[in-house]
């Protein structure tokens, strides 16, 4: 459909921001705040701060399965289920399912996604990290993927910023390999976590271990209060919303910055499929979309477009914009579109138990582990592998002691017994961007007539030795302080998409003929389209990247509106 006239007028904005998640909400707060009319197109239903979370004080009992898998579920959620605990009855009501959104495999992908408003910034993790100097070096220095066109001083600022608004607690520790950024008060590490971070300290030279940076407020400033949000409550309950809005979601912070400016218009149920291109003009106008209720089409039209559809539906968008200019999909004269997908990989590393600190114990259910950064080929240390990985962890003591009992008193009593300290420890690997590891688009078309993603993608030989050391230096790590019973894992099942950190689809670059987007995230011959999220990636880190992707959001927005000014757009 092609809509003029007054139509056209009522559906025309300043900007479009496609996608609600943690990266479209960071667009949408930026753009409306400098003042700029925006409407966020969102494929999904709307979920309600507070009211939206509808499992959020629910407990395993609460559900008819106790919480598990039920057979449906397996069925519906196929990919999800591959996490290991986001189809649990418990956690599955703001994951997506497979079934009703399908994809091909050439080789198995875990795509795990969260079509609603807020995307997967209701689910995630938090874990917040800066990437270091060296993360933008890599590439040219080891001639894996290509150069970033930007360095870690053009993005510091922005990390500055982000942190400011998102609220991360951490700790600063002064290590080059993990920057400091603007920190609220730390989590506390527990007595056992303390002495695993003395001993890595005593017995590894260049091994550190910190609480996890974490986008959760402990000391919330009066921005985040005047915003509606509170302090963490260590519940842990957090993948199911979190009604003190305290850690960062777009429904906690960045829509409602949004939409105090009034210049926001959100309008959810819409599936963008196309970037509309005027090739006279030489840029976008708006975008094309389908109701996926009513399966209506419509348009809508704008001066700047931001794509935050997340990394594969991005790119997606994007292989389906064609025109004179782009026949390949636009910006893709490079044929980069949709290669180098990149992921974390992970499912190696090692637990063990130990024995001591039976009169501890800790409060709450603290919503955050510790954080190992990388030490592999950093200083002194040199590998038959590229880069590095960190570690994710935590030490605990569960209740209860051994019992040959499954119900009943036995079991009841043994459970008011604190057990024994336990810890465990998991790599988080970069890696390396490849143009062979890519999502194409097939024939097979979905429920709304609209083209199925098949992904090609694997673990490339560094990926694989580095697996084997992520394992290997676990079990040293754990051993030397003083675990026992260590057991190392390397799940050889863990496919890319597992990390959930996928990126790389529509790298940024220095040149058109190698990259889909310049320095700004602009999309090459396409300059008022910009892409800021995990699309956007040129290498991986080893590092959580989401406060990557609203660093570069920000950076972009701010460049966007004084272009805008300048009446470059
Ligand atoms: C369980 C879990 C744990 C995680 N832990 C961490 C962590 O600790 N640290 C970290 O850094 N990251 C973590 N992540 C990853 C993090 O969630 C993502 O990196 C981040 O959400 C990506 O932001 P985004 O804006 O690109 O995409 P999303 O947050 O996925 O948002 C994309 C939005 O776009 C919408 N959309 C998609 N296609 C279209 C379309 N065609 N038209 C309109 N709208 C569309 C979607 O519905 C969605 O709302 C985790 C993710 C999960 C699920
Ligand atoms: S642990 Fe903190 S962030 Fe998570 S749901 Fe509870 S209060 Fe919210």
């Amino acid at each position: 459909m092609n809509i003029q006239g007054k139509a056209k007028e009522q559906n025309t904005f300043d900007a479009i921001v496609v996608g609600s998640g943690v990266s479209g909400g960071w667009a949408a707060k930026e753009l409306t705040e400098k003042g700029l009319k925006v409407l966020m197109l969102e494929r999904g239903r709307d979920v309600v701060h507070v009211s939206g979370y509808e499992d959020m004080m629910k407990e395993s009992w609460d559900f008819p399965h106790r919480g598990r898998v039920d057979k449906t579920a397996a069925e519906e959620y196929w990919a999800v289920k591959r996490t290991g605990y986001a189809a649990n009855e418990g956690n599955r009501g703001l994951f997506e399912k497979d079934i009703d959104h399908p994809y091909k495999e050439k080789r198995r992908f875990d795509w795990i996604r969260g079509y609603h408003t807020g995307g997967r910034s209701l689910m995630w993790g938090r874990q917040s990290y800066r990437w270091n100097e060296k993360d933008f070096t890599a590439n040219l220095e080891d001639g894996n993927g290509v150069d970033w066109p930007i360095r870690y001083g053009d993005l510091a600022p922005w990390y500055d910023y982000v942190e400011k608004f998102a609220g991360i607690s951490g700790q600063k520790e002064n290590w080059d390999v993990l920057p400091d950024g603007q920190f609220q008060k730390p989590m506390e590490m527990n007595c056992v976590e303390q002495h695993f971070r003395e001993q890595l300290e005593n017995k590894f030279d260049g091994r550190h271990a910190t609480i996890g940076r974490v986008a959760h407020l402990t000391e919330p400033t009066e921005e985040q209060t005047a915003l509606g949000r509170g302090s963490c409550q260590y519940r842990n309950k957090c993948i199911k919303g979190c009604p003190y809005g305290a850690y960062f979601s777009t429904q906690s912070a960045t829509l409602p910055a949004a939409k105090k400016t009034e210049n926001l218009t959100l309008i959810n149920d819409k599936i963008v499929y196309e970037v509309i291109y005027d090739d006279d003009l030489g840029k976008a106008t708006g975008v094309r979309a389908i109701d996926q209720n009513t399966k209506e089409e419509i348009e809508y039209f704008a001066k700047i477009i931001f794509l935050n559809a997340s990394a594969i539906n991005s790119a997606w968008i994007m292989m389906q914009s064609k025109s004179k200019r782009h026949p390949n999909g636009l910006g893709n004269i490079s044929d980069q579109l949709g290669r180098n997908i990149m992921d974390h990989h992970l499912s190696s590393g090692a637990g063990g138990v130990i024995d001591g600190w039976e009169d501890k114990y800790y409060y709450g259910n603290r919503p955050n582990g510790i954080y190992i950064p990388r030490f592999t080929n950093w200083g002194n240390d040199k590998r038959d592998f590229l880069r590095g990985f960190g570690y994710q962890g935590r030490a605990q003591r569960k209740r209860g002691v051994p019992t040959d009992a499954t119900f009943g008193a036995t079991l009841k009593e043994s459970l008011t017994i604190p057990g024994q300290w336990t810890m465990g420890i998991g790599g988080f690997g970069e890696t390396l961007p490849s143009e062979s590891n890519l999502m194409t688009l097939t024939d097979d078309k979905d429920q709304w007539g609209l083209p199925v993603i098949e992904f090609d993608a694997w673990w490339g030989d560094n990926e694989q030795k580095m697996r084997v050391a992520m394992r290997d230096e676990a079990i040293a790590m754990l051993e030397s302080a003083g675990f026992q019973n260590v057991n190392g894992y390397k799940d050889e099942e863990k496919s890319p998409g597992i990390g959930i950190h996928e990126m790389g689809t529509a790298r940024m670059g220095r040149e058109e003929k190698t990259s889909v987007l310049n320095k700004n995230n602009q999309v090459w011959g396409a300059e008022n389209v910009f892409v800021t999220d995990g699309a956007a990636m040129t290498s991986s880190s080893c590092v959580n990247p989401s406060l990557t992707y609203m660093a570069l959001t920000a950076r972009a927005a701010d460049f966007a509106v004084n272009e805008l000014k300048k009446m470059n757009m």
